[in-house]
């Protein structure tokens, strides 16, 4: 409690009596203290009075003498405080007195400390970072220094309480700490948005412990690797946005390409946050709540994703109060054709962030992202997969995690057929983990064959599963080969068809050139899909010939490129393609290597023979013959 001399200093001889401030409570109310108290009601037992808003009591009739009218003022002092909290005064007789303001003591409670403060109340001050409206109480998340605690704040069943409050303000919440389902929320006696001065003190002690602990941890690599190092800085920037945007509240939202690497990226992340994200948020929904990962089957971000992740984060804005999301891409969106999708996205404050290791248009997607981290922005390549680069984001941001993903970085390596010096590192780390190479393959080809019958949906539990995290070992080899299993019978399947209709022919350079129909010689809406039928049909080839080999799969208004010991650029072909042949509306892109084109049906043949004739000039690469990664 802090007293001070209101107004001019009274006689010294003068007693003092003391005036409570009005957000004063029960605690700041001490024994044998003449407080200046009004009379608010008069019964036939005593009359009640009050010294604050909060705190009032009786003085029984056997204590009093004269008449009392409501409104008189009379000083009093504690008398008793009651089982039930009921506190009862006894008047003090002074006539001459010198009043003394007493303000309420808002030493503040760190939310670190609210579980030693159960059933107390306390003070807490922070910004508010979510408001969600409930059937009953208005839920205002608050985050101070330390962590975000759920307020709860009763007005009437549905309505929205302390209305003039917003995300974004800066509150001081009284209330009571109250163990609920678990968890620890306070319920709220008293909320005010704090301004002027106090608000600015506020903010920088905030803003100050905010830096401090979006600091992502020093983590060692888990391989020795020269080439990792250059993407190292760049990695510990992304870390520390996304610690701050947990810290801060708001949601993330993952979008990871829907393959193996893919899934190796956005897993480990997405458990990374998660722990990340209960440890912040008293809120134990907070980890359900607050991330959302998704694949895209499109190598790139399609608008429609992005109408639809656009679409989501607004609703939850609007129901739930949230903020609107921030965007990871994984494993995807370095490209020209994710900009028409982050242009959508650059209407509504919606930071994105793209890790990757496709070949990159930098110029195309800079403006349009807040952090950007791609091999080849550092004269490397895409044998640094997604999944190597987010195992290690991943320890930035959760160290703890460590034991259980040290095997991933292999799998995706192998999924995207990596053959970066650094694979042998890897799988030696696995094999410390009981993962040889074979199982490697196995869950490598597993999380392919899930991912297509999973189709748009996330399948958390089943890819954690096939992952090897938090899984029993038995179980995991069990279920990896009964995958593994069935996507090579399909395989099988699907290349039984396949083979008998592919057409070869010698290129001037020296290159084979295989050409299959996959819409009218594979089937069609099954596994393995377009892409990847071709790529099993390029694999045979090369282990048949050797390289150098180009094959492509063509459907009706699509071709997808494999090659091997070819010097190509796709990304170039395709940007030629469409200034060459007008009306046939070339796109596409991918890999250098690797890659897919679309076009108009009408032009199919006209843009396939234009593709060949680039493919036949083209030089033939011995260095490049190692250099073929296989994930569109
Ligand atoms: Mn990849």
């Amino acid at each position: 409690m802090t007293r001070e001399t209101a107004g001019e200093a009274g006689d010294a001889r003068e007693p003092v009596v003391y005036d409570l401030a009005s957000e004063c409570t029960a605690e700041d109310v001490e024994t044998e203290t003449p407080y200046l108290a009004e009379i608010n009601g008069i019964v036939d037992y005593g009359v009640f009075v009050d010294l604050t808003e909060s705190v009032s009591g009786l003085v029984h009739e056997s204590v009093l003498e004269g008449t009392y009218r409501v409104g008189d003022e009379l000083v009093v002092e504690l008398e008793t405080v009651r089982d039930n909290g009921d506190l009862s005064f006894e008047p003090v007789d002074v006539e001459e007195y010198t009043l003394q303001h007493v303000a309420h003591d808002f030493t503040l409670t760190g939310t670190d400390r609210l579980e030693a403060n159960v059933g107390e109340q306390i003070h807490v001050e922070g910004e508010v970072v979510q408001i969600k409206q409930t059937g009953g109480p208005t839920i205002f998340h608050v985050a101070d220094e330390y962590g975000v605690v759920p307020c709860a704040a009763f007005q009437e069943a549905g309505v929205r309480a302390y209305p003039a409050v917003a995300v974004g303000d800066v509150v001081r919440v009284t209330g009571v700490a109250e163990r609920r389902e678990g968890a620890i929320q306070l319920e709220v006696d008293g909320l005010t948005a704090l301004d002027d001065e106090a608000e600015r003190e506020a903010r920088v002690r905030l803003a100050d412990a905010l830096d401090r602990r979006a600091e992502p941890h020093d983590v060692e690599p888990l391989i020795d690797w020269p080439a990792f190092e250059k993407l190292r800085p760049g990695l510990r920037e992304v870390a520390e946005l996304l610690r701050r945007t947990v810290l801060q509240g708001r949601p993330i939202r993952v979008r990871h390409h829907a393959d193996g690497d893919g899934m190796c990226a956005a897993v480990p992340l997405q458990l990374a946050l998660e722990r990340f994200i209960a440890d912040v948020h008293e809120d134990p929904e907070a980890p359900r709540h607050l991330i959302k990962r998704l694949p895209s089957k499109a190598p790139f971000y399609e608008m429609e994703d992005a109408t639809r992740d656009l679409n989501f984060a607004l609703e939850d804005r609007a129901k739930h109060g949230q903020q609107l999301p921030l965007l990871l891409m994984l494993d995807n969106g370095s490209t020209a054709e994710d900009v028409p999708s982050y242009e959508t996205l650059a209407h509504y404050d919606i930071p994105i962030v793209a890790v990757d290791h496709h070949h990159p248009d930098p110029e195309a997607v800079e403006d349009l992202l807040d952090a950007h981290v791609n091999p080849y922005l550092h004269d490397e390549d895409y044998r640094i997969t997604t999944g190597m680069l987010c195992v290690e984001l991943a320890r930035m941001i959760y160290p703890d995690l460590t034991d259980e993903i040290r095997h991933v970085p292999a799998v995706a390596g192998l999924a995207d057929r990596s053959k970066a010096d650094a694979m042998a590192d890897y799988l030696a780390l696995a094999a410390e983990e009981g993962y040889d190479e074979e199982r490697l393959q196995d869950v490598s080809e597993a999380l392919d064959y899930a991912a297509h019958w999973l189709r748009y949906s996330a399948g958390d539990h089943l890819i954690t599963d096939l992952l090897g995290i938090d899984c029993e070992d038995s179980h995991h080899r069990n279920l990896v080969s009964f995958f593994a299993a069935g996507a090579r019978e399909a395989v099988e399947e699907q290349l039984d068809a396949a083979m008998a209709h592919l057409e070869h022919e010698d290129l001037d350079n020296g290159a084979h050139l295989y050409r299959i129909d996959v819409e009218n010689y594979a089937h069609r809406f099954t596994y393995p899909a377009p892409g990847k039928t071709t790529g099993e049909i390029h694999d045979r080839k090369i282990a048949e010939t050797g390289d150098p080999v180009i094959t492509v799969g063509y459907g009706p208004d699509f071709a997808v490129l494999r090659s091997d010991g070819v010097r190509l650029d796709i990304p170039e072909m395709v940007a030629e393609l469409k200034a060459e042949i007008p009306g046939a509306g070339v796109s596409g892109g991918g890999h250098l290597v690797v890659g897919s084109i679309k076009f108009v049906k009408g032009k199919r043949r006209e843009v396939i023979e234009a593709l060949v004739e680039k493919m036949a000039d083209a030089d033939i690469d011995e260095a490049l013959s190692s250099a073929a990664p296989l994930d569109d």
